[in-house]
């Protein structure tokens, strides 16, 4: 019965989105399933359409994705984020090509043993686009299961997680997982939402525990927020002929493999004369002038990070090559809210 409102709710209001056929019964092209949830892993669904449409242009197919050079990869990847999931995509296409004629394997453990694939996207690909009987779990997911059970508990230790997938397959046993997954995130997205849920439009209000308590907003408990402070070094190279120097950063543990403007770690002890990690990037006998133009802070994930920021102006012109950025296109090239805060502190604060 909970299934059928379920499934009568979402074929009602399904929302067309461009990953998703207008037969809400078809089944899908594993890779487009597979490119889409990575995306809307850790962004929101409008900021992944256009992404998803661009991305599908340009590699239509795993080969395509496969072939493709890395550093075009991460461009396509620029404004969503979280750049290891575009290299792990990258990984992944080539393995899929070298190990498996282009398809996924058909043992739900070797799709997981994947670079960036885990348990949910696995769960994504063999139920919405080979149509098996295999569960996801996400946050929409969990916040659907705590409140209908009143689940004082998040699936943090290996128990917890037991009892969410296991709620999590009962859910997909059917023929129809394809749809009732998609249903229960598209649920826990538009009316289980973390605050005041739409619970009089909700298809499994007879069965939820929390809305029969007037308790919702409570469920499921907040996760404890551990953050950690990172103290570096933001540093701008301008050539003389005006442009600003980017690497591909791989040094911090919240901007893996984005291309953005040199960073490096440094203790709080650091003094303010030129710091020798910098001479990665410009020799001193390139050095026309130097100067520190304050501390930025932010927060990415579960970082706060204090950078001090260091313009440098070299003597030399800019070479050919794709480190270096006009003046005109830093916001296209530096898309992320840390080195667009440093750029704007040295240039023109
Ligand atoms: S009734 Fe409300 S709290 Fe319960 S599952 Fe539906 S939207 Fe969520």
């Amino acid at each position: 019965m909970k299934l059928n409102s379920l499934v009568q709710w979402f074929l009602k209001q399904r929302a067309s989105l461009p990953w998703r056929p207008e037969d809400p019964h078809a089944k899908r092209d594993p890779y487009a399933v597979w490119i889409s949830e990575v995306m809307l892993q850790q962004t929101q669904v409008e900021t992944v359409k256009k992404h998803y449409i661009a991305w599908l242009k340009d590699f239509p197919t795993v080969y395509d994705l496969a072939q493709a050079d890395e550093e075009n990869v991460l461009l396509h990847w620029q404004g969503l984020g979280y750049y290891s999931r575009a290299k792990n995509l990258h990984k992944a296409a080539k393995i899929l090509i070298e190990k498996y004629n282009g398809d996924f394997p058909k043992n739900r453990s070797e799709i997981e043993a994947l670079p960036g694939i885990g348990k949910y996207t696995a769960g994504a690909i063999l139920s919405m686009a080979r149509h098996e009987s295999e569960p996801i779990l996400d946050g929409n997911l969990i916040r659907i299961f705590s409140r209908l059970h009143l689940w004082n508990f998040l699936p943090t230790s290996k128990p917890e997680q037991d009892i969410y997938w296991d709620e999590a397959r009962t859910w997909s046993q059917g023929k129809n997982a394809y749809i009732i997954n998609e249903a229960l995130m598209e649920m826990g997205r538009t009316l289980c939402k973390p605050q005041n849920p739409l619970c009089p439009n909700c298809p499994l209000q007879q069965e939820c525990k929390a809305t029969s308590e007037n308790c919702s907003s409570q469920y499921p408990p907040r996760k404890k927020s551990i953050q950690e402070t990172w103290h570096g070094v933001i540093v701008i190279i301008e050539s003389a002929d005006g442009k600003i120097f980017s690497v591909q950063e791989e040094d911090t543990p919240f901007l893996k493999g984005q291309r953005g403007l040199p960073l490096f770690e440094f203790s709080k002890a650091h003094g303010k004369g030129f710091p020798g990690k910098a001479e990665r990037w410009i020799t001193p006998e390139s050095i026309e002038e130097y100067h520190w133009c304050g501390a930025i802070k932010h927060a990415i994930t579960k970082y706060k990070i204090e950078c001090q920021v260091l313009y440098i102006r070299s003597k030399d012109k800019s070479k050919k090559s794709s480190h270096w950025v006009a003046r005109a296109n830093i916001k296209q090239a530096f898309a992320n809210s840390l080195n667009l805060k440093a750029l704007h502190k040295a240039l023109e604060d």
